[in-house]
């Protein structure tokens, strides 16, 4: 391999082009820094293009920041750091106005957002881009970013991080070989490693290729600490069959506008707008308690019963899962579909304070590399949300910490 050495030097240097890297690098370039994004493959490839539901914020008459910070940690059976958490929820509100300015258009009914409740939620908070929230989310942070004076550094996939007189240097594999650059500050937001998670375990999982964790273990073994990085998630709600929607997953918002979960005795079996760790762990004990159906080519599911949504709901909110299951054959609408949990998310992370900052000097992180916004068992909805907010702060103070 080719060894190129780089001096290109940025005051803030972003890794990763997900949601939470789009919105740390806006935020830096618009507190003055002059900052690069460097990403494994393109800008677009990442998880948060993939997501579907929505993005929590307390914006109905009943609702508050204070109760949305008490469901996360009621979710998180109280292992949520609960400054974080506070943080996470009493910024959501800004952080929607935020999104609306980079042009993400929520949609609306009766003259307010469209909220709907999520497992784990006591109020209905819940809001949505049609089914595509989370690329909705990074096209408009994107966007933002690509008319702003940010460099991008497309195939770049750190490979080291080291100290460096200047504040760090980063070590890239790229299809021209070694680079190296150095920054005043970094921010990692390379997500979690459910997709490398899945293969290892040869299970389904929801995740993009990208998703391959390589980056937590360089920030540990630069000395950086992590927390609940053992806990994973299941969505509860993998799609099963056709085999071209085997490990998609199914919008939490099905359950959300009245699709239950049924037994093979067309039973429900538990409260489907439950937190997503007791679903997926219900589903889990009904087929092992041989109450489960098995898809045409024998894998163990239950039934989501998806006809119980009205055609409006479904035609406003959940557009292009009908589209993807029709396409395959089958109509949600006139009959249920199988489903069975699928890897999804890696709860745990980096340990970050209320700025983002990891327990090295300079170096802050975002998104699902982090930890404590969650604990151990996320809700749906507050990963998007904690991208955004996170990544703001993380995006500001490494702008800040690069000029100290
Ligand atoms: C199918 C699906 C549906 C979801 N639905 C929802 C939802 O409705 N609501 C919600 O809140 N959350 C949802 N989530 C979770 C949420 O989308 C993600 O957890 C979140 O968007 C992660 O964002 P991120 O910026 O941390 O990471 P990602 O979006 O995964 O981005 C990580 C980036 O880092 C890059 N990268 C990785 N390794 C390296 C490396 N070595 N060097 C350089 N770059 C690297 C990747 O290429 C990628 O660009 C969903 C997730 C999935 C998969």
């Amino acid at each position: 391999m080719r060894l190129v050495r780089t001096r290109a030097f940025f005051d803030v240097l972003v890794i990763g082009s997900g949601a939470s890297g789009l919105a740390a690098a806006v935020a830096a370039d618009r507190a003055g820094a002059r900052v690069g994004i460097a990403t494994k493959t393109t800008l677009q490839a990442c998880n948060s293009a993939k997501a579907q539901g929505g993005i929590q914020a307390a914006f109905g008459d009943d609702d508050s920041p204070e109760i949305h910070a008490q469901d996360v940690m009621r979710s998180s059976h109280d292992t949520a750091d609960p400054h974080l958490v506070s943080v996470l929820t009493g910024e959501a509100p800004r952080a929607i106005h935020w999104l609306e300015e980079m042009g993400v258009e929520f949609t609306r009914s009766n003259g307010g957002y469209r909220l709907a409740r999520c497992g784990g939620a006591s109020r209905q908070r819940l809001l949505q881009v049609g089914d595509r929230t989370g690329h909705a989310i990074t096209k408009a942070l994107r966007e933002a970013y690509e008319s702003s004076a940010g460099a991008e550094l497309p195939h770049h996939a750190l490979v080291e991080l080291d100290h460096a007189t200047s504040g760090w240097s980063a070590s890239f594999d790229t299809k021209d070989g070694s680079v190296e650059i150095e920054a005043g500050a970094i921010v990692l937001a390379a997500g979690g490693r459910c997709f490398a998670e899945a293969e290892q375990r040869g299970e389904l999982s929801t995740n993009h290729p990208n998703a391959t964790g390589e980056v937590t273990r360089i920030a540990v073994e630069t000395g950086a600490q992590t927390r609940d990085l053992d806990a994973l998630q299941y969505h509860p709600n993998g799609g099963a069959w056709p085999a071209t929607m085997q490990g998609y997953s199914i919008p939490e918002t099905t359950r959300a506008y009245g699709a239950v979960l049924l037994n093979v005795d067309g039973e429900e079996f538990t409260d489907s707008l439950g937190a997503r760790d007791a679903v997926s762990q219900a589903i889990f004990d009904e087929v092992e308690k041989g109450k489960g159906v098995l898809t045409p080519d024998g894998r163990p599911a239950v039934w989501l019963d998806t006809t119980r949504i009205t055609p409006e709901d479904a035609e406003i909110s959940l557009p292009y899962m009908l589209r993807r299951y029709r396409a395959a054959g089958i109509d949600p609408l006139a009959e249920p579909i199988y489903t069975f949990p699928v890897l999804h998310y890696q709860n745990g992370g980096l340990v970050i304070g209320e700025h983002a900052e990891t327990t090295l000097e300079g170096v802050f992180a975002c998104g699902e590399i982090a930890g404590g916004t969650h604990g151990r068992n996320r809700m749906m909805g507050n990963s998007l949300l904690e991208c955004t907010v996170f990544g703001r702060r993380a995006g500001r103070a490494a702008a800040e910490r690069s000029k100290a």
